[in-house]
């Protein structure tokens, strides 16, 4: 059990990205009864809870008053002594400017017992993106964590603003975007340096961060000119000069790029995940879902007699898995391919054999029905049994080929591809991309459906090989890059390619 009954756990979800959530914090996040949430928690953050968990929204809504901070531990306390595990997920680190501490002592205070995940704080994190380390052995040997959110114009101020304008390093700002004009100007009459670097980190970590760097005179000029919003960071020291020799962020391959994924679900994450990888700004548009059709009698049938066969050939990693699942349903493994010469449409496939024990016999290096019936020609089918194990609606040319032969085939349909209806804002975000990948005609014509028959109009077209480009064709647009390999990392090199040689002609 990770998430103890009764506890709550005061968990940090970092500052966006949602590769900086701790190993702790997804534990949790998807043991828990009972999530409390705020607003700047990572948008992924809640992807790995329980189906059944209670998600509870306490945040502030644009403009609207926030959930009063004593119902929040009232909410907190209730859960507990239901017996509940609760997870209270704040942005960053809880312990910093996130109430974390108000919240620790009501709980304590009530008698609940709970536990602290600190998370990676924005004020670290932030500049780190912008190629801003908060410290350096030649700039600063201090940091200090400062809220903004107070108007030094305005009479009582906790900040002591002579002291901050000594302090011997880096300031690091939270929530003071708002009052910038205000904070320059009195960290400059409190005596600070007016010629000394400083910069603002919008949005530090997300997709779209922006920032920018001037000194602390210039700076809120330049940050009103550029248009920056909360959520940002502030600092104030001779660090904020280091990004032109640190910035590491938009050297990423594939920096400040849309790419439009429209995979079937279940495998769009490893390729987005691939894409996100290399900088890339990913939205997932799951034009197709897999529907398994394991349950059919054809399949029942294909399953019970699959010791009979000759050659058993399959044409996709999801051919593989669903074969495995539907093979495991009725207590059989790989043995029951012994006696069969297995083939597999391309790597990719082979690979997903690989996994559960079988080497195929046969494998092109294309993945496409054309080189799998040239490679099988060496392979005596005449008056032999064959299962091509396959989606319901793929092309006739292989078990075609195959009956021309002379072998007896049994088509059997694993599977069925069906149109996934995505979100309209990830249309919209499709709509203005850079790169719009294909992985099957089936994603094309998919796609189009969604789009009501429109692409991106600056995008570039990357597809996964000669079938689902002549789809494309088709329907009317050129591919500008065709996968050499065709499986997912032959289609991410592609794109890859055609990125580097668009910067060229840049
Ligand atoms: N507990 C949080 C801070 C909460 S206060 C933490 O440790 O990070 C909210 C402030 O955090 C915002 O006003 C902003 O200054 C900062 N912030 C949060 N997320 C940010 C992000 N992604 N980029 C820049 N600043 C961010």
């Amino acid at each position: 059990m990770t998430a103890r009954p009764g506890v709550v756990y005061l968990v940090g979800a970092g500052p966006g990205d949602p590769g900086l959530m701790t190993a702790r914090s997804l534990e949790l996040v998807a043991a828990a009864d009972s999530i409390l949430y705020d607003r700047l928690i990572p948008a992924a953050a809640l992807a790995g809870a329980r189906a059944d968990a209670e998600l509870r929204y306490v945040g502030k809504e644009p403009g609207d008053a926030s959930v009063p901070q004593d119902r929040i531990h009232d909410e907190l306390v209730d859960r507990a002594r239901r017996g509940l595990s609760v997870v209270r997920l704040k942005g960053g680190d809880p312990f910093v400017f996130g109430r974390g501490g108000e919240e620790a002592e009501a709980l304590r205070a009530a008698g609940v017992e709970f536990e602290v995940v600190p998370g990676v704080t924005a004020g670290v994190a932030a500049p780190a993106y912008a190629g801003i380390p908060v410290t350096h052995r030649d700039d600063a040997s201090a940091v200090a964590f400062v809220t903004g959110h107070e108007d030094p114009g305005k009479g009582e101020t906790a900040l002591d603003w002579e002291a901050l304008a000594r302090f011997p390093g880096t300031l690091v700002m939270y929530m003071g975007v708002k009052n910038l004009p205000e904070i320059t100007r009195a960290l400059a009459a409190a005596g600070r340096d007016s010629g000394e670097p400083a910069a603002v980190v919008e949005r530090g970590t997300l997709s779209g961060q922006r920032h920018v760097a001037a000194t602390l005179e210039t700076l809120a000029g330049a940050v009103n000119e550029a248009g920056l919003k909360p959520p940002a960071i502030l600092l104030f020291g001779p660090v904020a000069a280091r990004r032109d020799s640190i910035a590491w962020l938009e050297r990423r391959p594939l920096h400040g790029k849309r790419v439009v994924v429209t995979r079937a679900r279940a495998q769009a994450s490893g390729m987005a995940a691939t894409l996100a990888a290399l900088g890339a700004d990913v939205v997932e548009l799951p034009a197709i879902r897999i529907e398994p059709r394991i349950e059919s009698p054809e399949v029942r049938d294909a399953v019970e007699a699959l010791h009979t066969y000759a050659l058993v050939c399959l044409t996709s990693p999801n051919g593989v898995r669903l074969l495995f699942d539907a093979m495991e349903a009725t207590g059989r493994d790989a043995r029951a391919l012994a006696q069969a010469q297995v083939a597999a449409i391309g790597p990719g496939t082979a690979a997903a054999l690989r996994e559960r024990g079988v080497i195929a016999d046969v494998v092109p290096e294309r993945s496409v029905a054309e080189a799998l019936v040239e490679e099988l020609e060496a392979v005596p089918v005449q008056g032999k049994p064959v299962l091509v194990a396959r989606a319901a609606e793929a092309r006739d040319l292989l078990p075609d080929a195959l009956r021309g032969r002379g072998a007896d085939v049994d088509v059997v349909p694993l599977y069925e591809t069906v149109r996934e209806n995505p979100a309209p804002d990830a249309v919209e975000a499709a709509m203005d991309a850079d790169y719009v990948t294909f992985t099957s005609s089936s994603t094309v014509k998919n796609f189009l459906e969604v789009t009501g028959g429109r692409m991106p109009e600056r995008a570039r077209l990357v597809s996964i090989g000669p079938v689902t480009s002549a789809t494309l064709r088709e329907a009317g647009f050129e591919p500008d890059a065709e996968a050499g390999r065709h499986d997912p990392e032959g289609l991410v090199e592609a794109l890859l390619g055609d990125a580097g040689d668009s910067a060229g002609r840049d």
